[in-house]
């Protein structure tokens, strides 16, 4: 069995699959004032989250989704092309990751799920998993557990899932009333929302 190696071909981004957010992404933004990925997450039902137990998870937005249009507009505005295909995190056009170091969890483990099983996507649609790399990193026993833990603790936690509204709150309304209103410093808000994409 062949250690799993991601070839990065990008498919799975650009494929609109489920990526169920924990309180640690949410967390992690925020303290690295990485506030675009906060910005374009919605909540939303899944078969994965049936499976899990609970009946609805946060999650990046993606192209099949027509709200936030504008937010759309403006990074439009400043030249970010939201992804077509599939994340909204996804640079289509140099095919990688804008948060590719501070990607969520489910997303590090990918395309193994919390148990460590090949996932049924990629079964079919990954070609590291088709050329047979079948077998998870060592490391990626880690990320799992934390993932697993970081799941149960946010939806199971109503304390934890008002911690996590509140930095969407206050990140919607520090970010968002500046542009809505137009009252802001044109630097001020390229380091809020654009600088601190893009990091390859
Ligand atoms: S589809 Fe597979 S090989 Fe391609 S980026 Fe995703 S995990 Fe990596
Ligand atoms: S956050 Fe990054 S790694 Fe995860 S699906 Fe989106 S583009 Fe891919």
């Amino acid at each position: 069995m062949l250690t799993f190696t991601c070839l990065r071909c990008g498919r799975c981004c650009k494929a609109c699959l489920f990526i169920p957010l924990t309180y640690e992404d949410f967390y992690d933004w925020y303290l690295s004032k990485c506030f675009l990925p906060i910005l374009l997450t919605i909540k939303e039902s899944n078969i994965y989250t049936e499976e899990a137990g609970i009946e609805w998870a946060y999650t990046l937005l993606s192209a099949r989704h027509n709200v936030y249009s504008l937010i759309r507009k403006i990074l439009e505005k400043y030249n970010v092309k939201i992804c077509e295909e599939g994340c909204s995190m996804f640079n289509n056009v140099y095919n990688y990751c804008r948060i590719y170091r501070r990607r969520p969890l489910a997303c590090k483990l990918f395309p193994f799920d919390n148990n460590l099983r090949v996932v049924s996507w990629a079964l079919e649609n990954c070609e590291a998993i088709k050329k047979g790399l079948v077998r998870p990193p060592p490391d990626y026993v880690i990320i799992a557990q934390k993932y697993s833990e970081a799941i149960e603790r946010t939806y199971s936690n109503k304390n934890v899932l008002d911690k996590v509204e509140n930095i969407r709150k206050i990140v919607f309304d520090k970010v968002m009333r500046r542009i809505i209103t137009d009252k802001y410093d044109l630097e001020t808000l390229r380091y809020l929302l654009f600088n601190i994409v893009e990091y390859g």
